[in-house]
Parts: C-alpha cells; sequence; structure tokens
C-alpha cells in the first residue's frame, strides 16, 4: 500500500523526484521522514532553551520543516501523493496547510508524544524521552494540537519505537532515538486531552482510524455481514502505564508512570481478536 524513508531519511531531492515519478505508475503512498542531516547531525534533543541548558546538540525544528516544504514542492509538481510521518514543530505544520490549500496532494500525522510533551519533559535526560523527531517547545505542541483539530494533520500515529532495555541504559547522548506508543495512544491522548477538554471524543476517534483510507484500505465501518474492526474500550478504567509491565518486550515508552484513564480491553481487525486485555482472557477462559 507504500512506501516509507523511515530510518533512512532521503536527502536527495532528485532522487525523491524520480522516486514520485515511478509511484505515478505504480500507485502507493510515500511516507515521508522529514530531516535534512546536513542540519540534525549528531543532535540527540530539540534545539532551543533545554538543549543549551543541558549542553547537549540540538536538532533544530528547521531540519524537518525545510524538508516537508520541499517534497510537498516536489510532489505538487509532479501530481505525486506524499505522506508526512510524525510532524514535530508549528512550522512543518504551515507547510502542509500551505501545501493543502495549493491543492497538492499530501496528508500528515503526529504522534501523541508530540501532542503531549514537549521539550522541557526532557530535562531529566530519561533515554524514553529521547526520539526522532525530538521533543519540540509549547507553541510547537499546541500549534500540532491545533493542526489535528482543523484536519490539516489528518491522523494520529504512534511511531512506535521499541528498544531493549541495555540500549537505553546509556548516557542520553549515546542511547538510541525511539519510544514505544502502542499501548498508551488511546489513553494518553483521552487523558490529556479529551477528558482536559481539549479535544471531542468524536474526533479523537476519527483521527486514530483515519490512517487505513489515507492508504487506500478500506474506511473503518461497524455494519452487518461487514467484517469487524473495532475496539472495545473502558473509559472509565484507571490505570499506571506500566505497572503491570506491558504487552511489548521492550519497556522503553516515554509516558511509562503515567495515571491514565480509558483502557482498549479488545481489538478486532478484519473479523478476527487482535488484542484482548488480560481481565478479559481470565473471563474467557473461565
Ligand atoms: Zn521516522
Amino acid at each position: 500500500m507504500g512506501f516509507t524513508d523511515d530510518g533512512h531519511p532521503v536527502q536527495s531531492a532528485g532522487m525523491l523526484r524520480k522516486a514520485l515519478q515511478y509511484q505515478r505508475l505504480c500507485g502507493g503512498v510515500l511516507a515521508l521522514h522529514e530531516e535534512d542531516r546536513t542540519l540534525s547531525r549528531e543532535g540527540s534533543i530539540h534545539e532551543g532553551p533545554v538543549s543549551a541548558a543541558l549542553g547537549l546538540s540540538g536538532i533544530p525544528s528547521l531540519s524537518e520543516s525545510t524538508m516537508v516544504a520541499r517534497d510537498a514542492a516536489l510532489a505538487g509538481y509532479e501530481g505525486a501523493r506524499v505522506h508526512f510521518q510524525h510532524l514535530s514543530c508549528a512550522a512543518s505544520v504551515e507547510a502542509v496547510a500551505d501545501a493543502k490549500a495549493r491543492g497538492w496532494r499530501v496528508s500528515a500525522e503526529v504522534t501523541p508524544h508530540h501532542l503531549l510533551l514537549t521539550e522541557e519533559d526532557v530535562r531529566g535526560m530519561n533515554t524514553s524521552m529521547k526520539m526522532n523527531p525530538t521533543l519540540a517547545g509549547e507553541p510547537d505542541r499546541a500549534a500540532l494540537l491545533e493542526g489535528l483539530r482543523a484536519g490539516t494533520i489528518d491522523c494520529v500515529a504512534t511511531d512506535h519505537a521499541p528498544h531493549a532495555r541495555d540500549e537505553k541504559e546509556v548516557p542520553f547522548e549515546q542511547a538510541p532515538m525511539g519510544t514505544t506508543g502502542l499501548e498508551t495512544a488511546f489513553a494518553a491522548l483521552y487523558t490529556d486531552l479529551v477528558r482536559g477538554g481539549e479535544l471531542e471524543l468524536e474526533l479523537l476517534v476519527q483521527r486514530m482510524t483515519a490512517g487505513a483510507e489515507l492508504f487506500g484500505l478500506p474506511a473503518p465501518l461497524i455494519a452487518q455481514g461487514q467484517p469487524a474492526n473495532a475496539a472495545l474500550i473502558d473509559l472509565d478504567a484507571r490505570w499506571v502505564a506500566g505497572e503491570h509491565g506491558w504487552r511489548s518486550r521492550s519497556a522503553n515508552c516515554c509516558f511509562a508512570g503515567r495515571a491514565l484513564y480509558g483502557r482498549v480491553m479488545l481489538t478486532l481487525a478484519a473479523g478476527s481478536v487482535a488484542h484482548r486485555e488480560q481481565a478479559l482472557e481470565r473471563v474467557a477462559v473461565a
């Protein structure tokens, strides 16, 4: 259904142009991790007051936003279709809004951590807070949330990136980038944004399920005779992220230890059970 350069962002505009020309022949969406490596270099945190205070080399937001603008223009020129992964700053949201206003075929996503955390959360140098793109400033977080509300950003995606304990238990600068997010995505967003009065539940559900259609898959539909694609959620369930371990083999979650509301009890995908909460498993076995 698509192709991605995640992990190895396309640096050359000419190379991406060629890829877009091929895409027009073979279809599929090009999903892009936007990062100019001549700007991000060896940085391990967002370039700003916190990187300065900690004495860590920073990555300027420009490293992402200039590439979003470049690739949107290339897609517009070639009449091709691109999707921007995990946007992290206000300038990228502006570039996407501009591209959409011009009628270029672009879409974008944002992660729960970029919607809920900022560079201030990195002050403790917890390596679970080290991810790529980095957590930026509060004005960036606010712009991402506004972009999601307005539809400039089409959907939420987790950028789930598991790492082994020994990989992350090293000095901050040496740690690999990435946080897990699948197990906390709904609850973290529901707790802070919906219960916090910043986002309607209906809109959160729409944005968390909109990804399928963007990639040409059928839209989620609950209807008689159709394969079930649904999630059963206990909105009142209160839990502490990671308190009883993780389903993932990795524990590098930036929301670990947070008290959250909303627990996904059951997930049905294409007609079969994809995930069942342990409490329900016990009931099922009994
Ligand atoms: Zn990426």
